[in-house]
């Protein structure tokens, strides 16, 4: 989560330009202003606190915090995760469990948002990445490789959403302008998921 917030305020500036291009130009001050609530109040809670109970902090930070629809939607996508978390302790989120965590985020989002894939939102980076991340924990491969590979493919699902026409939020009322731009939901997708793959490539992990 502190990865994750320091890498949306370093990336704020891109998030808001690329916001401005199809919505309303706030989208990385957003999360960066979420985040940072976020990070404080588990920062608050202590270490102690246990996977599913710091997702669902941060959800619900997220959700009174970040304003527009990323607030409902990356609410979701935690408080999905943790449902998934429940009664695991730190030690045992091992690659199958992140697997599960993401699954179920995604279905939060989906849940909330009702998009499709090709829709030009957060989902175009988020199904890959939570398809490569659980084809990477059948293949075996670490936790840190299976993190990457999703980080990667949601990489790729952010850029694919240039050429694609808006179909949800504010962004699909310019229709065809739309097109030629990528989504900033699907860019900050992206990004926290290379946060979480970074983390877990440090040698104390
Ligand atoms: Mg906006």
């Amino acid at each position: 989560m502190r990865a994750g917030a320091e890498a949306l305020m370093q990336e704020r500036d891109r998030l808001n330009r690329l916001d401005a291009d199809i919505g309303d130009g706030d989208h990385g001050a957003n999360m960066a202003r979420g985040f940072a609530a976020a990070v404080e109040r588990l920062n608050g809670a202590g270490d102690a606190l246990a996977p599913a109970d710091a997702m669902r902090s941060v959800g619900i930070t997220l959700l009174s915090k970040v304003g527009g629809a990323a607030g409902p939607l990356y609410g979701s996508f935690f408080i999905g995760a943790a449902g998934a978390l429940r009664d695991r302790s730190a030690d045992a989120v091992d690659a199958a469990a992140w697997a599960d965590a993401l699954d179920a985020a995604v279905a939060g989002v989906q849940r909330r948002g009702k998009a499709q894939a090709g829709d030009k939102t957060m989902l175009d980076a988020l199904f890959p990445a939570r398809d490569a991340l659980r084809a990477a924990v059948g293949d075996s491969v670490t936790l840190a490789d299976a993190l990457a590979a999703s980080a990667e493919a949601a990489d790729a699902g952010a850029e694919a959403t240039v050429p694609l026409l808006a179909r949800k939020g504010r962004a699909s009322y310019l229709g065809e302008r739309s097109i030629g731009h990528q989504d900033p939901g699907a860019t900050s997708s992206a990004l926290l998921l290379h946060a979480l793959a970074q983390t877990w490539k440090r040698p104390s992990q």
